[in-house]
């Protein structure tokens, strides 16, 4: 199984930016608070929220790591 992990920005309420720069005053786009990173694969449903893209690259990455290491224990 193959778990992989991606980071998408946020607006305050929670759910994922798809704006574009462009496009975000055009739709009335709330802004972006933060990013939520999340695990796609085998049913998993972590997911973790930061202001900081690069606290949630770290989070993402020890997350991938547990799946390596405790497949089976650690859902
Ligand atoms: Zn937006
Ligand atoms: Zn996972």
């Amino acid at each position: 199984m193959r778990y992989i992990a991606s980071i998408e920005p946020v607006h305050p309420d929670g759910s994922v930016c798809t704006h574009t720069p462009r496009s975000r005053q055009e739709t009335g786009c709330a802004g972006r608070t933060g990013y939520v990173a999340t695990c796609a694969g085998g049913g998993c449903t972590w997911s973790k929220t930061d202001q900081r893209r690069a606290a949630l690259v770290a989070e993402s990455t020890s997350h991938l790591t547990s799946h390596l290491t405790a497949p089976a224990t650690s859902h």
